[in-house]
């Protein structure tokens, strides 16, 4: 069985190989390794083994591998959906919040961080294939969203996240990554106050290569690092 170290070497060559590839630059690409349900001695381990950013799904079980490891150990990823009344911990423990997709929620960590006097960093999820079983906004109301996100001076958007359908042949999801560009475009041609948009989280163990290939800017990897989960 290979190491977390050893697949943590081989994912971040494979991202530079793959970036390097399509005649993006080897580091523009960051890696996020994805830690839920894996105790704290693998979370660690990963961090020991260069892993420098780290996803994690779960407030509760965050909040405790967060205390226990340090905070500063790590750039922490908030990646799972978050319910509003959990908002003021994710604007504590984590450095990006990945799903904001409605008002509601922008609004509340927006809230929450002007109480911390923090400019929270956070990406807005895109419902990409419109799959009724996936949080993130519909396609139609992102561009408006983030007019109204660009309002809160405590929130800074830095872009964009989507996890789209599954599909055993990746190459299925490139016109997902596709439109995720498109979307992004949109909102960046308003050049709106908060907003710089240069972050594109999509690409999972299976599929990032060809989210690479498309634009992503932050791959999220939990299977191929930590192995599968319980
Ligand atoms: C679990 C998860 C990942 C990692 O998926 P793997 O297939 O294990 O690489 C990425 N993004 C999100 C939002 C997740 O929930």
């Amino acid at each position: 069985m290979s190491s977390i170290k050893d697949n943590i070497d081989r994912i971040n060559k494979e991202i530079m190989d793959t970036a390097v590839s399509c005649g993006r630059k080897p580091d523009s690409v960051q890696l996020i390794a994805v830690s839920k349900k894996k105790s704290i001695e693998t979370v660690l381990e990963g961090i020991k083994s260069g892993a420098g950013h780290l996803g994690e799904n779960y407030i509760q079980e965050a909040i405790e591998k967060i205390d226990a490891i340090g905070k500063d150990r790590a750039c922490w990823h908030f990646i799972g959906h978050l319910q509003s009344n959990k908002a003021k911990f994710a604007v504590q423990y984590f450095d990006y919040i990945h799903t904001v997709d409605t008002l509601k929620l922008a609004k509340e960590i927006h809230r929450q961080a002007k109480k911390i006097n923090k400019i929270q960093n956070i990406l807005m999820q895109i419902n990409i294939g419109q799959e009724d079983t996936k949080s993130g906004t519909g396609i139609k109301e992102a561009v408006e969203l983030a007019e109204q996100i660009s309002t809160f001076e405590n929130v800074s958007l830095h872009g964009l996240m989507c996890l789209p359908p599954y599909f055993s042949e990746p190459e299925q999801a490139r016109i997902y990554f596709k439109q995720m560009v498109q979307i992004k475009g949109q909102i960046m041609a308003l050049q709106l106050e908060n907003v710089s948009m240069e972050c594109l989280s999509m690409g999972m163990s299976n599929d990032f290569q060809v989210a690479i290939e498309e634009g992503s800017t932050m791959v999220r990897i939990g299977t191929s690092i930590f192995g599968a989960r319980e």
